[in-house]
């Protein structure tokens, strides 16, 4: 789970030191590993998943039933994303055992992307060496994530004011009805189709018989469209505003921008590598947005073009979370196929510097 990838992290070092491949971490627990490549002019790759799960993630008990892996129901299975990790892992073996050419690829590992992208959040842009990037960290193997949302998260406290219920309720300022005025005034959910809004915490009280004072109250807003974004934000804070004014109650409002949103062209050589990688697999490409963030939001913003591939994970951040082992074989292969791909290409833009 986020903050406990300790293990993993020794693990995939071992790993890596089994083939030969020099790793080391930043103060985050980012695990990076250059390897370099034998095709000199071909564009270098970023390879990303996170070492990082939602919880329920403590005592997994993995089962494999018809081919498709799952768990006894009671914590997610963490495929989310760990069948990233795995498909990353396993390329690297394939890739030395097989000796294949390839060009400059760039691993990094990030850990408790799940809490924020915290991880990710800490790379320098100096620390990047790769010209695109593929965070594996996508569901179905067909499709590709090539647009996602900026977040922003809304933090407020309305503060009423505390009194007897019984004795003297009329001195109190009830702090819940206040908040619950104000939520129940916002549009919340699918705004419209690239905006949602959620309030998904709320805390205050201490007896039935106590006028509750205090309430905090937690929610989020994303958007593919800054304005719109904006717009949702000012809402929420004004459903707030103006239910604290009418009750003479007060509010503290914060509101934080989480990462920022991205959005890559068709032609992007970072699409028609993975789109050209499906087809040799004989797959479909589906171009898809996410409502989701990940870190290639953080890589996007650090100027890598970086896109969001599947890796097979289903029903992720649930207890019924699975994946198909057919799914992880395929992963790998999509993985293989684009770095093939990507081997073939000359990169332009290093021709130009020269
Ligand atoms: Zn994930």
């Amino acid at each position: 789970m986020s903050g406990q990838e300790d293990l993993l992290e020794k693990v995939i070092r071992r790993d890596l030191k089994a083939l030969k491949i020099r790793s080391y971490q930043d103060d985050a627990g980012n695990i990076f590993a250059d390897i370099k490549g034998n095709e000199k002019h071909a564009p270098s790759l970023l390879l990303n998943a996170h070492l990082d799960t939602v919880k329920p993630g403590e005592n997994i008990k993995p089962k494999i039933r018809y081919g498709i892996i799952t768990t006894d129901g009671t914590t997610i299975l963490g495929a989310d994303n760990k069948a990233g990790v795995a498909a990353i892992m396993e390329v690297l073996k394939v890739l030395r055992e097989e000796k294949l050419p390839h060009g400059d690829l760039q691993v990094i590992f990030t850990v408790e992307e799940e809490i924020g992208l915290m991880g990710a959040k800490m790379i320098k842009r100096s620390w990047i060496k790769a010209d695109l990037g593929y965070v594996l960290d996508g569901g179905k193997v067909d499709t590709l994530l090539y647009k996602a949302p900026t977040q922003y998260n809304l933090t407020a406290e309305v503060i009423g004011r505390a009194a007897h219920a019984g004795v003297h309720p009329e001195d109190g300022i009830n702090a819940i009805k206040v908040a619950s005025e104000a939520i129940a005034k916002m549009k919340m959910g699918r705004i419209d189709r690239e905006t949602t809004a959620n309030i998904g915490i709320i805390q205050g009280g201490h007896a039935t018989n106590i006028v509750p004072d205090k309430v905090r109250i937690k929610g989020e807003a994303r958007s593919h469209n800054k304005a719109k974004l904006r717009k949702q934000i000012k809402h929420m804070q004004k459903c707030l505003t103006q239910a604290c004014l009418k009750s003479r109650a007060m509010v503290k409002i914060k509101v934080e921008n989480m990462y920022n949103s991205f959005s890559l062209d068709e032609d992007e050589l970072v699409i028609k590598i993975a789109k050209k990688a499906l087809i040799g697999l004989k797959i479909k490409p589906v171009m898809k947005m996410t409502g989701g963030g990940s870190d290639a939001n953080i890589f996007n913003e650090l100027g890598i073009n970086t896109l969001i591939v599947g890796v097979g994970a289903q029903k992720v951040h649930t207890t019924s979370e699975r994946i198909a082992v057919e799914d992880l074989f395929q992963g790998a292969k999509y993985l293989l196929e684009i770095i093939k791909e990507t081997s073939a290409r000359k990169n332009h833009k290093k021709q130009k510097d020269l």
